[in-house]
């Protein structure tokens, strides 16, 4: 077989390579000239192939592009599964396409190479996956002005998806047909390395190219060492000798870079949080709004090429450190959340503008601005330590009650491995109380999400049924499991409404006829009455209020009803 020397004779070539590829200009492919495009590729070369995975909520289909696939989807599939596999996510934002573009003159590239499947040293290519565009619908809804402070391209498409979601807010609680579609391509790549591809919003600084790392708090420890230990150096290394700086993403403490930057929280509602809760290597690229787009398309490139470099280099390190990533989840015994930032400060040496506040001449207010023909490099405070507020055991396994089927369409979307049952129980369980929550007035991404919330924990006897889910907390999916099942998890189910009919008591009593039952109820249950009588004495409001005082009672009597803000999941330790 002919070696080909692979990766320098990229670097090298890249100028010429550039000047045939149709990409590196101002402008962007829209969504059926994009698909046009990759058909084409796909009829013309056997390694490359380009494939239907299901529908968006525009109604037109979600690509995925391989590059070194099997020959058919099922040999496609396996192959990555198997070796190493690499999953690039464009358009989710489509007002921010670099990576459509930086993707289409990779494939340039490679196909002017003469499609090295390995490098000189006989590292492997890996599958090398890509999303043309994520957010259909957004990407038929183009304009020249949704972002109002980028630099190009000329067209783009649109932030909200056709049913005006934030899809990179839609990864657990899966409202559009687009996250369905996205998990079947993940789990159908199960990749060692997930790439979201986007354009930053907020401060000024002299950086084209900065990325987010997933949390290393949350990460197993064998993720988080070959992340933030190895990839990360790497990629820093690698992408210089391209020509650019790589910085972690600017995400301010305060008003200006000087206050300090912190690491981002990647929730699994994120895509990259997401991927991450699957042991994923997972990166977001933020290049700079206000670089010009042919600028930002080459750093987005020049970050591909380190990660594609990186991934071949270290196939066997990957393949290892995920398979320990996985043991780890499985044997978890303790599931932290509620993840905050502390005040630990690290320093980090930034090139970024001066800035001042200047008297703006139409609002005649101070306004921030930054000078760019002030450049400096300086330490500022980097604020990279979490710590979890909360943690729980993790059960030996879940029950789902059968009757909620958005519930268990999304575990079976996401290749959780659950029994149904066949026939009815009944056994005693750990059960979840909802004590309080909080709802906003506001939705957020279509939802009214509960926040703040309370449970009590109690066993009880409970009546199983045909058609109730048992899930054991020893797979592979365990850490998207307990994220979405524990009541409490950032981005649990119950916050994101999955379980609200639960959280409104059913029955009530008529105070008139409920009056005449106390006396009973109260002889019956002599620590009830004791706390009633006290209540009496030591609480005005109470003792003038005949609803209070027989709404204390209903609530602690047999009449009660014993579902009210119980969760129809419940844990077996
Ligand atoms: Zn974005």
């Amino acid at each position: 077989m002919k070696l080909f020397y692979f990766l320098t004779v990229l670097i090298i070539t890249s100028q010429s390579v550039f000047s045939q590829s149709n990409w590196t200009g101002n402008t962007s492919p829209t969504y059926p000239e994009l698909i046009d495009h990759l058909k084409k590729l796909d009829k013309a070369h056997k390694e490359l192939s380009l494939y239907n995975m299901g529908p968006s909520d525009y109604g037109l289909p979600i690509y995925l592009f391989v590059i070194n696939g099997g020959k058919d989807s099922t040999r496609t599939f396996a192959k990555a599964q198997a070796g190493t596999s690499i999953l690039i996510n464009n358009a989710i934002h489509p007002g921010e396409p670099d990576g459509i573009n930086a993707c289409l003159i990779w494939l340039d590239q490679w196909i002017a190479q003469g499609k090295p499947l390995e490098a000189k040293n006989g590292d492997k290519l890996p599958v090398i996956a890509f999303i043309p565009a994520y957010n259909v619908g957004g990407m038929m809804n183009r304009s020249s002005t949704s972002r109002a402070n980028q630099n190009g391209p000329e067209e783009y498409g649109f932030r909200g998806s056709t049913r005006n979601f934030d899809l990179n807010r839609d990864f657990i609680k899966m409202d559009s047909k687009n996250a369905f579609t996205f998990v079947k391509i993940f789990h159908s790549l199960d990749p060692d390395v997930f790439i979201d591809n986007h354009v930053s919003n907020g401060a000024d600084y002299q950086y084209t190219l900065t990325y987010i790392a997933s949390m290393k708090e949350r990460m197993s420890p064998h993720m988080k060492d070959l992340t933030y230990e190895k990839c990360i150096p790497y990629l820093e290394k690698n992408v210089k000798q391209h020509g650019w700086d790589l910085f972690p993403y600017v995400e301010l403490k305060g008003e200006t870079p000087a206050q300090g930057i912190h690491a981002f929280n990647d929730l699994p509602r994120y895509a990259m949080g997401y991927a991450s809760l699957f042991h994923s290597i997972s990166f977001t690229v933020e290049t700079h709004m206000l670089k010009p787009f042919p600028q930002r398309v080459q750093a987005t490139l020049a970050f591909m090429e380190g990660i594609v470099s990186y991934t071949m280099e270290n196939s066997l390190e990957i393949e290892a450190q995920r398979n320990a990533a996985k043991l780890w989840a499985r044997n978890l015994r303790q599931y932290a959340f509620n993840y905050q930032l502390t005040e630990k400060a690290d320093s980090v040496l930034f090139k970024g503008y001066e800035h001042s506040f200047p008297l703006h001449p139409i609002t005649g207010l101070k306004e921030l601005t930054y000078d760019r023909t002030l450049p400096y490099e300086r330490m500022i405070p980097w604020f990279k330590t979490y710590i979890p507020k909360d943690s729980v055991a993790v059960p030996k396994y879940y029950v789902v009650g059968g009757q909620e089927q958005e519930v268990i369409d999304r575990l079976t979307a996401n290749h959780v491995l659950f029994e149904t049952l066949t026939s009815a129980s009944i056994d005693t369980f750990h059960v979840f109380s909802v004590k309080s929550y909080k709802s906003p007035v506001q939705p957020y991404e279509g939802h009214f999400k509960l926040s703040q919330i309370e449970v009590g924990e109690a066993e009880h006897a409970i009546q199983l049924k045909p058609g109730d889910i048992l899930i054991p907390s020893q797979q592979d999916a365990a850490l998207f499991i307990h994220a979405s099942l524990q009541p409490r998890a950032e981005d649990s189910y119950l916050t994101w409404n999955f379980f609200d009919s639960y959280l409104q008591q059913k029955e009530y009593f008529s105070n008139y006829v409920f009056k005449d039952q106390i006396a009973e109820i109260l002889a019956k249950d002599k620590k009830l009455s004791d706390e009633y009588q006290l209540r009496k004495v030591t609480d005005e409001k109470f003792r003038n209020s005949e609803w209070d005082q027989l709404y204390f009672i209903y609530s602690r009597s047999p009449y009660f009803e014993q579902t009210f803000m119980r969760l129809p999941i419940y844990q077996k330790f």
